[in-house]
């Protein structure tokens, strides 16, 4: 259950009740989920922020909700419906309040969640802005259009260096047990020139790191014009002064290209770091999943990648007790794990999730029990591969892009996405700091500025 301070000592107000006239709002919004869902929620607070609305600190001092949800598992989901009942409960109190839901618990069909939800106010599928445009245009407040080119970004809040920007909305890949498809849709990419611009607009604002989103950064520019690529929009991207470092995620091991690895390799500001999801180590696995590779493909993708970029470090994604699994598939996991050595490890229990491939035709037959085990196994492997990988930093001098202060220290990130803290006086933010790595985990590094 989401940690949701129900104190409600502060009374939402009701923006109407002054003399009838629109008044200012404030808003609190709740995001689970991927970047694309934090994305989205950043580039919906900016614009409500240029509407002149401002952000509450949370559901008890706001008159405006707006849930950014996942359903990707099913405990994402249990945390969503929890939340939306806690709200019923606030809005009970408040008729005032309004509630709206995004992300991917909304689908096509509204009219179930609507009977499901009836103190939901609006239902908008995510990245598509039309819906909250349309209710701000009912309100009598002029808008802007930029909403929907995602002009909107994070400068919005806390100042940070780095910005995230959606290239890609939805997938075309249907893997077996992925919502994905079935909520965000078909692919849909963002024309070259208008990324270019927004990267543009936001060095302006003081921004120096972005990181490309999309479900499959891979599949970018195949559905535009003249079907530029990712490297196309890494190299004009590149061209751009005041940008100093580019990332992108999330990869597909079987779209991948050799002209992406060289022009990675090619490139200063592009980071060494990706995302590669590798889901199974084994090949039965694999393919009930429907990835489109094998483990001997991936392994030659990773080798590939490391002979062109060899300080690259990698990240990957990976479902324990997908229906089926045995413990000798699911031993290959451990294996490939163990033989790569990822820098680091996402690892989920598989849930199966309506109307997918996996949902239509396997049983969820691992018992939850042995989910647990072998999420378990493959945290403790994990963290013994990351913590020797991050040992090796010890002593040695990094450069961290500084992102904020958390309890008195520094934060921030080095190029291969390596989180570091540090204590300095000075003010750091969005700098650049050479730090001497004193201590390591699994996690995270902390050392010492050197000036
Ligand atoms: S590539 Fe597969 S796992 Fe990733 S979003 Fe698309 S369908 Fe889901």
């Amino acid at each position: 259950m989401p940690k949701i301070e129900l104190e409600t000592k502060i009374k939402p107000y009701n923006r109407y009740s002054r003399e009838g006239k629109s008044i200012m709002l404030r808003y609190f919004i709740w995001t689970i989920g991927c970047q694309m869902n934090k994305a989205e929620s950043q580039q919906i607070a900016g614009y409500l922020d240029s509407l002149g609305h401002q952000a509450a600190t949370s559901f008890s001092n706001a008159d405006l909700v707006i849930l950014n949800t996942c359903v990707v598992r099913q405990s994402a989901e249990n945390k969503v419906i929890g939340t939306l009942g806690l709200l019923k409960g606030l809005k009970n109190k408040y008729p005032h309040l309004q509630i709206f839901v995004t992300g991917c618990l909304v689908d096509s069909d509204t009219q179930e969640l609507k009977r499901r939800f009836p103190h939901v106010d609006l239902l908008f599928k995510p990245g598509d802005f039309q819906e909250l445009i349309a209710w701000e245009q009912k309100q009598g407040i002029s808008i802007e259009q930029k909403l929907l080119r995602g002009v909107y970004n994070n400068t919005h809040g806390a100042p940070s260096p780095c910005a995230y920007i959606p290239i890609i909305q939805g997938c075309d890949n249907f893997c077996s047990y992925c919502i994905v498809p079935y909520r965000r849709g078909r692919e849909v990419s963002r024309p070259l020139g208008e990324i270019v611009c927004e990267v543009e607009e936001l060095i302006e604002q003081g921004i120096r790191e972005v990181t490309l989103l999309g479900q499959n950064v891979d599949s970018y520019g195949h559905d535009l014009p003249g079907h530029p690529d990712l490297a196309d929009l890494l190299n004009e991207l590149s061209n751009i002064d005041g940008l100093a470092r580019i990332r992108f995620l999330t990869n597909h091991p079987k779209d991948m290209s050799l002209k992406l690895i060289d022009t990675i390799a090619s490139l200063d500001k592009v980071c060494e770091h990706l995302e590669l999801p590798v889901q199974a180590g084994d090949d039965g696995i694999l393919k009930a999943m429907r990835r489109g590779y094998t483990v001997e493909r991936y392994r030659e993708l990773v080798h590939a990648i490391r002979r062109k970029i060899p300080q690259i470090s990698l990240s990957t994604d990976i479902i324990v007790g997908f229906p089926g699994e045995t413990e000798e598939q699911f031993e290959h996991s451990l294996s490939v794990l163990r033989e790569i050595r990822f820098d680091v490890v996402h690892v989920a229990a598989y849930s199966p999730r309506p109307r997918t491939i996996a949902w239509r035709e396997y049983q969820d037959d691992i018992p939850s029990d042995v989910k647990k085990e072998r999420l378990h196994k493959i945290e403790g492997l994990q963290a013994a591969v990351a913590s020797e990988i991050n040992s090796q930093l010890q002593g040695r001098q990094v450069e961290v892009l500084v992102e904020g202060k958390k309890k008195g220290k520094w934060f921030g990130r080095t190029r291969s996405n390596k989180l570091v803290f540090f204590e300095d006086a000075g003010n750091w933010l969005g700098q650049s700091a050479r730090i001497q790595i004193e201590k390591t985990s699994p996690w995270s590094l902390r050392g010492e500025v050197k000036k």
